[in-house]
């Protein structure tokens, strides 16, 4: 076994990935959790021990990247989009089983992987915004999480955009940035687009598909269809607001985005930089960038491994 390395689990709503991860982050090897629709926390627990026995890893330090808020304390999360684990004494039953654990937010652990790629995420600060169903928002100070309520960077992804608040989000506010810039504001919006004949790439996705992925939108916007391109602009539109804001708030040196919509490239990073830019007070706008995040899908698995070897 690898000398210093640790086991990373990225818990997902219908998934759950487990990977060894050595001491410097790399991924050694890796197995996938299927969650059994209703399975009881006893059965899931039962399944990510067999999973780490798989990995000939039993006795190493376990971290967990949790889809939900921490309550550290008590070592388990809250508020997750998998209900079954919600409130259940994880990190303690895992350690049982492969020495000691720790718990973080999902987007948290991401966070964690990804600023030992940038300067500014090892020494200085750094704001992650992992844009996917939908925004998960973090903040590293020095290569750990700042953490300001539930474990998180609070739920600074439903920051208030959108005055008319025609949408609600899932988690059931109103006009907040995930009701409007995330893959399921851009499945409603890209379904629309197609019904009403504003785009001939998205109207022959939906009759194909009977509905409009996010992702076919940015397959479309990319390949230059002027609908399509229409709605990644408006998402940059409010990703820009939300950005004024978290400059404001937090006064990154350095925003990085993740998470499957980042496939739309840099230049609409560059587009959510300039209509940010035009919001943000000059003096914070001068001295941050916005890049593209360098780890893919791995990222929240290897961050909890090395938050779990982290004093
Ligand atoms: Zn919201």
């Amino acid at each position: 076994m690898s000398k210093g390395a640790a086991i990373g689990l990225d818990i997902g709503g219908g998934s759950t990935k487990v990977g060894l991860i050595s001491h410097d982050g790399q991924l050694l090897a890796s197995h996938r959790v299927v969650l059994a629709e209703g399975a009881e926390f006893p059965a899931i627990l039962a399944d990510y021990r067999a999973a780490i026995a798989a990995l000939r890893a039993e006795g190493l330090p376990v971290g967990i990247a949790y889809p939900g808020h921490i309550d550290r304390a008590r070592g388990l999360g809250l508020n997750s989009n998998v209900p079954a684990l919600d409130g259940h004494p994880l990190a303690a039953a895992l350690a049982g089983v492969s020495g000691p654990a720790a718990i973080l937010n999902d987007a948290d652990a991401a966070a964690v992987a990804e600023a030992r790629h940038h300067p500014e995420g090892r020494e200085g600060r750094m704001l992650m915004v992992t844009l996917g169903t939908g925004v998960g928002v973090s903040m590293i100070v020095a290569g750990r999480p700042l953490e300001t309520a539930g474990g998180t960077l609070g739920d600074s992804g439903h920051v208030n955009v959108d005055p008319s608040a025609r949408h609600r989000c899932r988690q059931g506010c109103t006009g907040c940035l995930e009701s409007v810039a995330s893959a399921e504001a851009l499945e409603r919006d890209g379904t629309l687009m197609a019904s009403i004949g504003e785009s001939p790439a998205l109207a022959s996705e939906a009759d194909a598909a009977g509905t409009v992925s996010a992702s076919a939108v940015c397959r479309a916007a990319l390949a230059g269809d002027p609908g399509a391109q229409r709605l990644i602009g408006q998402m940059a539109d409010w990703l820009g607001m939300a950005v004024a804001s978290w400059r404001a708030s937090f006064h990154p040196d350095l925003i990085v985005f993740g998470g499957g919509l980042s496939v739309l490239g840099q230049p609409f990073i560059d587009q959510i930089s300039d209509r940010a830019d035009a919001r943000s007070l000059p003096f914070l706008s001068a001295h941050c960038r916005l890049t593209l995040a360098r780890l893919g899908n791995d990222a929240g698995m290897i961050g909890a491994g090395l938050a779990a070897l982290t004093p």
